[in-house]
This record gives structure tokens, sequence and C-alpha cells, in this order.
């Protein structure tokens, strides 16, 4: 039981806000009573009329006597002419709140008036509105989704927040906390300082009688920004007064930005400008992403999306594939970082790779595009990042944050790195411990989990120990920080992984020495901007690869592909079982080895394929296990412990392969698969696109239709991947809500 009541409510200023809060208490059932008191009669009596209170107030003393919880709705500016009114009346279990727009006025006030505050006593402000004023505007839903800022104080209990928030949410809104001063900030910067531009844009165009015609003509563009000008004047005077402190620092915050536009256009500046408009235009829809706390791209993870496959059609022709996405982010990462503007073409326009591009301008680096994945970088140079304004958020890549730990490091300001649900489950020690190590300054969550804070070193020392690594974004990350040491960097590769980082390093100007087993880097580098092709990613090309060697008659020839040794492993191992795949067109490009592929259908026969298969082929295991699916004869995969542990793509591999008739056997570290004749039906990626992409294929093999569920992840993922299937061949259908 709390001790704190809100069966007999009292609203005091029955307007907008009053009477909506009022409103929607009584047709929810949230309390036993409300009752309505405003200095203006006819308002209460039109709220009885209109069903907004049980009862009109004539006896303020009884009222404030018998109330449960007595609210506050009345303009900021009369706040403390009514707290004093009441004060003599009210009894210490009495719950006392408010609506208005700012807080620190309003504190102070009942500080001046009571001293030590009472512990009923909750300041609120709900973040929803409208032009409109009076209770004949009063609205039940106004609350329903909208934001509600509780600011309770040291001497608020906290039962009476709890009660005050349990009303609010019973309203439908979403409550959080913040310290009084945090909101009027907040407030004055997210709030008050549109109120106001939209007021002085108006007036400054309706002030000379000429321009009155301007409005005739007003655009879209005027009317939005404007619309908010139509709020009540006395209202918005009175919040001049209330948060006028944080209003002013906001006004000149403000000024000095649009002095910077000014400045930019009168100097014929394109670069400064594009910096801002492509800065504000990402920012915004950074923000509504946050508050989203979604994906990058448009699509929602959540979204339900079904994948439909008839099998049996011929696969042939030509395909280029999306840009490789390991060396998409390190691409924006190094060119963000060298000196001079940097083009990169087949930029991947996924989920990951965007997160890492939008870090980087939160750094204050300018970014055009990607557009058709081309994108511009104008490098600040390795001592250029700007500190970000808050937190930077980086969705569920791994990747993006793994390799920002190193460069972040290094900066002489302080930084906080976090991402969604996914990403947050997930320990960054491996990369954490060697960069401390190396001198480093990082905190993070319990189990190495992000949120991930680095404060600034004077100078990143560098290790004296060669720093073992086993995995490529470590390796990257280490490297990346090297590039601010003062002592050489030396890198012990424990196993063999991925090496676009050093070849992208080399691109840029910064060979890398390699000696004995150990990578090298000496300090005092930098890096040159340069012009980058991605190249198409062999991972996605696997399913196709793995498709059109399955199906009889197929020849189809991929395009721009990166053959980089450390990622060919797959195309070892099927050509092991078999499979007809040439590489043509070999050649070097920006530093790293491509090709057209060239696959042509052949019989595969299952393999014994070793333990270190793992590190060589770890991404296109799906693809891998639909060719041995349908291979003759039975395929072992040893060492697949550590796999199965690590991640669940083995299992939901497994457990789909089965449900369309795979004998699959898992014993201790080993897993077998023995080819078969699949059947159609219905089977779940578990919301893995590697493991939908891979059962898309599987479905094309088939002898009857699949239709594959949770399948949303691919479109953030590989965004082009169903359209590609299409074209070569695969009869790929998606069916989404
Ligand atoms: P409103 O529609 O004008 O309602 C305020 C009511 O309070 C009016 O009926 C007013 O009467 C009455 N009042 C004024 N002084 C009083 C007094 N001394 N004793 C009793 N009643 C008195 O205003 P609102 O939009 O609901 O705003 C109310 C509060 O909510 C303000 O503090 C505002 O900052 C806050 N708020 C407003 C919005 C919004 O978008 N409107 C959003 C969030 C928070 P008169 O008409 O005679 O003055």
């Amino acid at each position: 039981m709390l001790r704190f009541s809100t069966r007999k409510v009292l609203v005091i200023g029955l307007g907008l806000i009053g009477g909506s809060f009022a409103r929607a208490l009584r047709t929810r059932g949230l309390v036993d009573e409300v009752a309505g008191y405003d200095r203006n009669r006819g308002e209460c009596e039109l709220g009885l009329s209109l069903g907004v209170i049980d009862c009109v107030v004539d006896d303020l003393e009884a009222a404030v006597r018998k109330a449960d919880l007595i609210v506050l709705a009345v303009p900021v500016k009369v706040m403390e002419q009514v707290l004093c009114e009441i004060k003599p009346w009210l009894n210490p279990q009495t719950l006392l709140t408010d609506v208005g727009s700012t807080k620190g006025n309003l504190v102070e006030a009942a500080r001046r008036l009571f001293g030590t505050l009472p512990s009923g006593f909750v300041p609120g402000h709900p973040i929803a509105g409208t032009e409109k004023s009076g209770v004949g505007a009063s609205d039940e839903s106004l609350f329903v989704r909208r934001k509600l800022i509780l600011t309770p104080l040291p001497e608020t209990d906290p039962e009476a927040t709890l009660a005050i928030a349990r009303l609010w949410q019973g309203v439908g809104s979403e409550v959080l906390q913040m310290e009084v001063s945090r909101h009027d900030e907040v407030l004055a910067a997210t709030s008050h300082l549109p109120h106001l531009l939209a007021f002085s844009l108006v007036d400054t165009l309706a002030h000379e009688a000429e321009n009155t015609d301007i409005f005739r003509y007003a655009a879209g563009g005027f009317r939005d920004f404007t619309r908010i000008a139509a709020s009540d004047p006395t209202m918005w005077h009175d919040i001049c007064f209330a948060n006028r402190d944080q209003l002013l620092a906001q006004i000149d915050r403000f000024s000095s930005g649009v002095e910077r536009l000014r400045d930019a256009i009168e100097r014929g500046d394109s670069q400064a400008l594009l910096g801002i408009f492509t800065r504000a235009k990402s920012a915004r829809e950074h923000f509504s992403r946050i508050l989203a706390r979604a994906a990058y791209s448009p699509d929602l993870h959540n979204h339900p999306v079904t994948f439909r496959v008839r099998p049996g059609n011929s696969i042939n022709g030509r395909a280029d594939l999306p840009g490789d996405r390991s060396i998409s982010h390190r691409a924006v990462m190094l060119a963000a970082l060298a000196d001079g503007v940097t083009d990169i073409e087949g930029f991947l326009e996924g989920e990951d790779s965007l997160a890492t591009l939008q870090a980087f301008r939160d750094l204050g680096v300018v970014i055009e595009g990607p557009h058709q994945g081309l994108v511009r970088v104008y490098g600040v140079g390795l001592h250029g990042l700007q500190p970000p304004v808050g937190p930077i958020y980086l969705g569920s890549s791994g990747t993006s944050m793994r390799l920002l730990c190193g460069v972040l490091s290094a900066q002489p300001f302080a930084t906080e790195l976090y991402g969604d649900q996914t990403l947050s489950t997930v320990s960054m020690s491996s990369v954490v411990e060697p960069l401390r190590q190396m001198g480093a300054t990082i905190e993070t969550a319990e189990n190495g989990c992000p949120p991930i804070r680095i404060t600034p070193v004077e100078a990143l020392e560098g290790s004296e120990q060669p720093l073992r690594v086993s995995s490529a974004q470590v390796k990257s990350a280490l490297l990346l920080a090297g590039l601010y040491t003062q002592k050489q960097t030396c890198i012990e590769q424990v196993k063999p992984s991925r090496d676009h980082t050093e070849r992208m390093l080399g691109r840029f100007g910064c060979e890398l020495k390699e000696k004995g087993g150990l990578l090298m880097m000496s300090p005092g580098r930098k890096l040159t901007a340069t012009r980058l092709r991605v190249p198409g990613d062999l991972s996605a090309a696997a399913f196709f690869i793995v498709a059109a060697t399955l199906t009889p008659g197929a020849e189809l020839t991929l395009e721009h592909v990166g053959i980089n040794p450390t990622r060919i492993g797959l195309l070892e191992l099927l050509r092991q079982m078999g499979a007809d795949i040439e590489l043509i067109n070999a050649h070097d490009e920006c530093a790293e080895p491509v090709a057209d592929i060239r696959v042509r259908h052949a019989q595969l026969r299952g393999i014994e394929i070793p333990e270190h298969w793992q590190s060589l082929a770890l991404d296109e295991c799906p693809a891998l296990l639909v060719a041995a699916a349908l291979a003759e004869g039975e395929t072992k995969l040893h060492g697949a412990a550590d796999l199965l542990a690590a991640n669940n793509r083995l299992a939901l591999m497994s457990e789909a392969l089965t449900q369309l008739g795979v004998p699959v056997r898992v014993e201790g570290d080993s897993v077998t698969i023995r080819g078969a004749r699949l059947h159609g039906g219905r089977v779940s990626s578990g919301g893995d696109p590697r493991v939908a992409m891979a059962l898309s294929v599987a479905g094309h093999c088939a002898s009857a239709p699949l239709d594959i569920d949770q399948c949303a992840s691919v479109a953030l993922f590989c965004p082009e991947f169903v359209d590609q299937a299409r074209r070569i061949g695969i009869a790929l259908y998606k069916e989404e809500g």
C-alpha cells in the first residue's frame, strides 16, 4: 500500500492541459473524483457540462483540505500566487504536482514559500499540447504515447513520485525523470527556442506592410516551420520570464550557428555549407532513430517479413553485388582520418556501415551521400575529430563499436558509445583489454558490455609487449589506436584473420611491416586521401555461388567480387566438394584483389571439413551447410563447438534443415550432414539475415515451395538481396505485415 492516495483529485486551472488531464483520469476510471477550480468560472461550468470534471469548486479552502492530489495547471507566471493561496490548507499527506512548462521558477517559488518542501511535492511537465487553449479544447487522449517529465526534489518522497508516475502512465504517457535544471535546459533548446523562432520569423516577415504579400506565396516550408507561432502568446510571454537564463543561452548558441551559416554563404564556402546541411539532415534522421532506438535503414527489425521461394527456376546471367561490408566500414574510417577528400564507390548502404558513417558525422566529419553507393568524405586528418555533442549510437554494429574504440581511445576528448538492445549484451572485452594495455582509459558496463566510456589520456603510449590478437576487428582497433601512439605498435596474430585494415592503411599511404609473424606500425604516421572502389561482397556472393552450383544447367558470373585470400575459404571448400568455380579477370584494385567469379552447375559430394575452416568461412557457414545438405554423402564439420557456443546460427540452420528432411547430427565438437532431397514447407530464420538468405537458396533447390519467417533483418543487412536473387533467376518473393 502506498502512503499517498490519489482518489480525490483537485485540478486548479481548468484549461487545455488541466482539462485534458482531468478528462483522461475520469474516462479511464483512474480516480474516484475530479474537482475543478479556475478563476474563470465559465471554464468550470463548461468543463462540468463536457464531463471533464465531477464538480465545480466554489470553496477553494474546503476543496484543498479534502483533496488527496492537487494538480496545478495554471500559467507558469501565476504558479507562485496559487501556491501561496493554498499553502495554509495543505495537509502533509496531500500530493502536489503541476504541469508547467518550466520547473526552476516553480521550485524556487516553492522553496521561498515553504522553506522545506512538502514530501508530496512532485513537479511535472507533460510534453504534449496544441495551439489551442481552454477547457473546450481539452482532449482525453492528449497524453497518449507522449513523454511526461517528473523532476522530483531531494525532499520528495519516492512513493509520492511513484503515485504521480502511475497516474500519468495510466493516461498513456511515458514517464521520465530529470533534474530541474536539466529539464529547463533541454526544454529551452527543444521547445522554447523553436517556438520563439517561429514567432520571430512570422513577426519579422509581417513587420513591413509590403511583406504581408509574402504570406500569399508561403509554401509548405514556411507553414510547417511557423505552425507553432499560433500558440498562446501569453503563455510564451510567461515562459520567457520563467526560463529566462536558459533561453538566453540557447538564443546565443543559435545566433552563432546562424552567423556561421551567413558567413559560409557570404564567402561562397560550399564545403562549410554542405557540412552544415548534411550534418543537420543526418542528425535529424539520427535523432528520430535514437528516439525509437531503431535501425539505421528505414525497415524496422521487428517488422514481420516472410520470404516465399518457388523452386526450380534456372540460374543464368551476370550480376554485380553490394559492396563489401568490412571494407565499407574501414573506407569511411580511414577517409575521415585522412588529409583531403576521398571518394568512395560501392559503399554498402547496410545498417552496420551506416552506423560507422553516422558516428564520424557525429565526430564533426563532413560526409556527402551515400547515394547509390557513392560517398564523399572530407577528411579532417588524424587530429581533426571534434567532440560529439552526446553519446554515439551504433545500432547493432559490433564492428563499428570495436573499431571506434581504437580511434577514440586516442582522442583528446571523452566519448561514450552505446548500441541497441542486442549490442548492449555483447562483451567488448576482447578489444578493451589490449587498448588498456596501450594506455587507454576505458570503462564498460558489467561483463565488458556497452555503454563504453572513453576518457582522454595525455597521449597513448603504446605497449612494450607484442599484442596478441585472434580477430580481425580487435587487430583493426589496435592498428587504428596505433596511428596515435608514441611507440611502435607490434601485433602478434594468434590465428589468420582478415587483413582489410592493413591493406586499406597501405592505400592511404601508411604501409605496415611484417616480420617473423609480427605486424608492426611505426609511430608518427599520417593518412592521405585517395579514391576507393569497394569490391563486391564475397559473403553476399556465397549464397548465389551455392545456388548456381546446385542448379542443373546454371551458369552465373558475379562481377568485381573481392577475393582477398583471408576471405575465400568457402570457395576452396566448395571446390573440394566438386564445385565448378573459376576466377576470371583477377586484378588488384585499391589494394584488394578482385575478380569475376564464374560458377557452373556441378554435382557436389560430402567432405571432411577440418577445424581451421571456421576462421576461413565463418560468415559463409549457412551457405556452406545448404551445399552440404544437397551434396552426395556425408559432410562433417570439425571444431564446431566454439561456433555453436558463440552464436546460434549453426543451431538455427541445423533446425531448419532437419525440418526440411536433411539428417543433421551434432556430436560433441562436430556436425554431420547427410545430403538429401529437401522438402518445402515453412521454417524460421530466427531473425538471422545470413540464415534467411541461405534458406532462400535451400528453398530454390527444394522439391516444393518454402516459406521462411522472420526475414526482416535481410533488408537491413543486405538491402539488395531480394532484387538480386530474382535477377539471377531465384523465384523469391517478400511478404510483409
Ligand atoms: P490555458 O488553456 O490557458 O489554461 C489555464 C487556465 O488557468 C485558464 O483557464 C486560466 O484562466 C486559469 N488561471 C489563470 N490564473 C489562474 C489562477 N490564479 N487561479 C485559477 N485559475 C487560473 O493554458 P494551458 O495551455 O492549459 O496551460 C496550463 C499550464 O500547462 C501552463 O503552466 C503551461 O506552461 C503548461 N503547459 C502547456 C502546454 C500547451 O501546449 N498549452 C503544454 C505543456 C504544458 P484565464 O483564462 O482567465 O487566464
